[in-house]
């Protein structure tokens, strides 16, 4: 084989191996083209025939029960050098190519060839569709046409059966693709989530932050207006707590703070909001809850925070408490309850003082 052929003779190879079909099973559209060649020619034999390197292999055979054959043996790896002729061979015994084949002289005794070549797009044949018999003989002209005619149906199907291969692959790596996004997306939805989190937070108590409070505040007051249901406020001020700070310094301040947040929010109800309004000052939001509630949740978190063990000394607050009222907004419902807590303050600290 000169340089030229060789070549042509790899790409051709390649052509074949990228259709998938070598060594697959058997197939209906390939078994009828084989069933109508062999009827239309009046054969007992027909073949659609792959010439793979050293072989060639049967993607659909009537009349004959190998799978396949060496390729130095094979008819068809003579027709194929010829890609766009049809090879006849009228006897095989009268042919110098053939007479000696042992595909002619054994059990199988072919007379009669004819192969039209599997001829593709770019000029490769890969094998050919053929016809065989043990007696002499010759196609007529339709025959013939009809036998390139199924050749180049075959040559449809391949292509086809590429085209859904590559389909196929495109289909699983863009679900493959489809999944990453959606993984992507739920890693980032739940990130916003935890920062959006965090931003709610605040970090030295884990009571809602100011931005959080200012939130629930707009929330709850419009929802009281809509359903026409009491809201209450209460802003809670730890009593001389630069003293404490003063004293004991700002990490044990800090302690101080922890402490006397989570005995606000141990008095609190599950639907009430606990924030830490600034330093040392709180805010609760008492939802659909009554002044004679709303005096009592104030009075039991002032008891508690003056009941805290551990601490340096013991700590206490004062409260002022404020109904929400209807022809006002959130900011005067916060000035209200910061007048009633001035006011508790100016009593004498450690109480609860309520503004009507
Ligand atoms: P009053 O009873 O009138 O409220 O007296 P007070 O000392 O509590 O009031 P003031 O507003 O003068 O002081 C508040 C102090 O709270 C000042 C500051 O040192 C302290 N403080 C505010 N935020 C923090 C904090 O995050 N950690 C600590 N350790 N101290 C804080
Ligand atoms: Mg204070
Ligand atoms: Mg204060």
């Amino acid at each position: 084989m000169d340089q030229t052929a060789y070549a042509a003779e790899a790409l051709r190879l390649a052509e074949l191996r990228s259709l998938g079909v070598l060594d697959t099973a058997a197939e209906q559209a390939y078994d009828d083209v084989v069933k109508l060649a062999a009827f239309i020619c009046d054969t007992p034999i027909a073949l659609i025939s792959l010439i793979d390197e050293d072989r060639q292999w049967f993607k659909a055979r009537v009349g004959l029960n190998a799978m396949e054959t060496p390729r130095g043996i094979a008819f068809c790896a003579h027709a194929i050098t010829e890609p766009d002729a049809l090879m006849e061979v009228p006897n095989a015994l009268d042919d110098s190519r053939f007479a000696t084949n042992p595909l002619v002289t054994g059990d199988l005794g072919i007379r009669f060839y004819a192969g039209a070549p599997l001829l593709t797009a770019s000029g490769a044949a890969l094998g050919t569709v053929c016809v065989i018999d043990q007696v002499p003989r010759k196609l007529t002209e339709a025959q013939a046409e009809a036998l390139k005619a199924l050749s180049r149906q075959v040559v449809q199907l391949l292509a086809l059966r590429r085209a859904n291969a590559e389909l196929e692959l495109l289909s699983r790596a863009q679900s493959l693709r489809q999944r990453e996004l959606e993984d992507a997306q739920k890693q980032l939805q739940e990130l916003n989530d935890e920062l959006s989190e965090q931003s709610l937070t605040d970090a030295l108590t884990n009571l809602k932050n100011r931005r959080a409070f200012d939130r629930l505040l707009a929330n709850e007051y419009a929802r009281a207006l809509r359903t026409r249901s009491p809201l209450a406020l209460l802003m809670v001020d730890v009593d001389h707590f630069k003293a404490y700070n003063d004293q004991y310094g700002h990490l044990a301040g800090d302690q101080a703070l922890q402490a006397v947040a989570a005995a606000i929010k141990s008095q609190a109800r599950a639907y009430d909001h606990v924030a830490r309004y600034g330093g040392e000052e709180f805010a609760v939001i008492l939802p659909d809850t009554q002044v004679a509630d709303t005096r009592a949740v104030a009075e039991r978190i002032r008891q508690a925070v003056q009941a805290l063990q551990g601490l340096h000394r013991p700590v206490t607050v004062s409260v002022g408490a404020a109904m929400a009222e209807a022809k006002t907004d959130p900011a005067d419902l916060v000035n209200r309850a910061d007048q009633a807590l001035y006011q508790a303050k100016q009593a004498g600290r450690n109480r609860v003082h309520t503004l009507l």
